[in-house]
């Protein structure tokens, strides 16, 4: 980057959050920049949750959270099948495996109508195990939150990222935040390659969120993060479950969920437990041991299947309940942070409330006409991939020509990854982009060939 760039707004990280906010403002005639630490968007919690899409059902009525998540469910479900992102209302079944949980079960059904979600129903355990007879034995009840569903992690920010790209956005990559000073009316935003002036700062910086309010000038909360690990189990296991099979919560957890994946997986997890190192991504023995436990409790079936792959998001946790989501007018400065547990369903509906939150604080905002979103390639295991695409393979190729067999990854596919608005610019970004890697042998036998590929065809950008 050049020694100083000028913007209107600054949106700093280009997580899940970061990209829908500045996919709603380049709508607009603005001069907008998405800065991001990393290489990637989308590579910090945004790649490393459940996946799934909320209803809210269970959020905490009147709270913030619960709003947006059920807009953002409404906003997302919609959005996602137009652009090409995959999701799937599977439904959630919440398990009871003790009389004690069962009595819960009047408070969960009256904790969603007061969030407005009045779908839930009570089932029989008949009715549980006929719609999941793979089931640990033992279930007592269970209720069905037929909405709840599943959706892609890695393409959901990364749709919205190239929306905004295409519209206009500035994208720095590589660039982290290091120092920020409020100089008259403006930002100065200190970066690796220089300085960056903008009218209006948004902190979307996730884990850091706390950090960058603090070099806005604040001192409100401060960022714990919350360990998950997860474990991921072979495509062939993926008929195991149907549903989301949710555990009830304790006052401490959500406790460990077993689902379906878009990719047609089976992933158990996650743990929960507050560490202080933000980047400690790395599992745990005493964390999977806990998860294979909960399995073997859950579908004790899974035990059989071998493991693709584990991870481990950090949530945003701070001392507050709620989402530290504010607009400061005076400063020109919103905070999007501590959205710890929800952010990926609730993405679309903080954007709007952020949008909504600067036109009310002064911002002008005139919308373009004509934009058009971006179309996503599909990832999704039910939807057509071009390996199976007759007519797309005759009229290229390189759509028949499989690099990753354990996805099923084109050649067409990833070259189109390494052209695309926001395009791949390692093995990691194309992971998330076309799968290639991201089966059960992780890379073993087609990594030579993934590699050769980013270098002959990265090399072409
Ligand atoms: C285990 C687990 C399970 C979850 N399950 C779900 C789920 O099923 N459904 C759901 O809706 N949500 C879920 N979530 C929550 C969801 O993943 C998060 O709320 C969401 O990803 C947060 O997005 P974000 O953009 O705020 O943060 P992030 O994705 O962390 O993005 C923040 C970005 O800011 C960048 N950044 C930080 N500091 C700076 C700086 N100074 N300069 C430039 N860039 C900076 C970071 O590099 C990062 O890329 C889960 C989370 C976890 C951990």
């Amino acid at each position: 980057m050049s020694a100083e760039l000028d913007c209107d707004v600054l949106v700093v990280g280009a997580g899940v959050v970061g990209c829908a906010i500045a996919r709603e403002l380049s709508r607009h005639r603005l001069r907008c920049t998405l800065v991001e630490a990393r290489a990637d968007v989308g590579s910090a919690t945004s790649k490393a949750n459940t996946a799934l899409l909320h209803t809210g059902f269970d959020a905490k009525p009147g709270s913030l959270e619960a709003r947006l998540v059920r807009r953002g469910y409404e906003l997302l479900s919609e959005h996602a099948p137009r652009v090409g992102i995959p999701w799937e209302r599977v439904g959630a079944l919440l398990v009871a495996w003790s009389d004690e949980q069962l009595t819960q079960f009047p408070a969960i059904i009256e904790r969603a109508h007061a969030n407005g979600y009045t779908a839930i129903q009570e089932l029989s355990v008949g009715e549980l195990y006929r719609r999941e007879p793979r089931l640990g034995i033992g279930a007592r009840g269970a209720l069905l939150v037929p909405d709840e569903g599943i959706i892609c992690p890695f393409t959901t920010p990364l749709a919205f990222a190239s929306d905004a790209v295409s519209w206009g956005c500035r994208l720095l990559l590589d660039a982290p935040v290091t120092g920020l000073e409020r100089a008259g009316d403006h930002w100065v935003a200190q970066l690796p390659g220089g300085r960056l002036r903008a009218s209006w700062l948004i902190n979307a910086a996730g884990l850091r969120s706390d950090e960058l309010d603090r070099l806005a000038g604040h001192d409100r909360f401060t960022v714990t993060p919350r360990r998950g690990e997860l474990i991921v189990y072979d495509k062939l296991a993926g008929g195991h479950v149907s549903h989301i099979i949710l555990a009830v919560p304790t006052s401490t957890s959500k406790g460990v969920l077993v689902a379906p994946t878009v990719f047609g997986n089976v992933m158990v997890g996650p743990t929960a437990v507050d560490i202080e190192d933000k980047d400690d991504t790395g599992s745990t023995h005493e964390g999977l041991e806990y998860v294979l436990a909960e399995t073997a409790k859950i579908v004790p079936g899974l035990a059989d299947y071998e493991v693709t792959a584990v991870y481990v998001g950090l949530r945003a946790a701070t001392e507050h309940s709620d989402y530290q989501l504010t607009v400061d007018a005076a400063n020109g400065y919103a905070c999007a942070g501590g959205i710890r547990s929800t952010g990926l369903s609730a993405s679309l509906a903080i954007a709007e409330y952020v949008r909504e939150g600067l036109a009310g604080a002064g911002l002008t905002l005139e919308q373009r006409q004509g934009l058009q979103p971006v179309s996503m390639p599909n990832l999704g295991e039910r939807f057509c991939r071009p390996y199976t695409d007759g007519e797309r393979i005759a009229a290229d190729p390189a759509y028949g020509e499989i690099v990753c067999f354990c996805e099923r990854v084109t050649l067409g596919e990833i070259r189109d990854a390494l052209r695309a608005p926001v395009p791949a610019r390692d093995a990691d970004g194309l992971r998330r982009r076309t799968r290639a890697q991201m089966g059960r042998c992780q890379g073993f036998y087609c990594n030579a060939r993934v590699t050769a590929l980013l270098d002959e065809l990265g090399a072409k950008l």
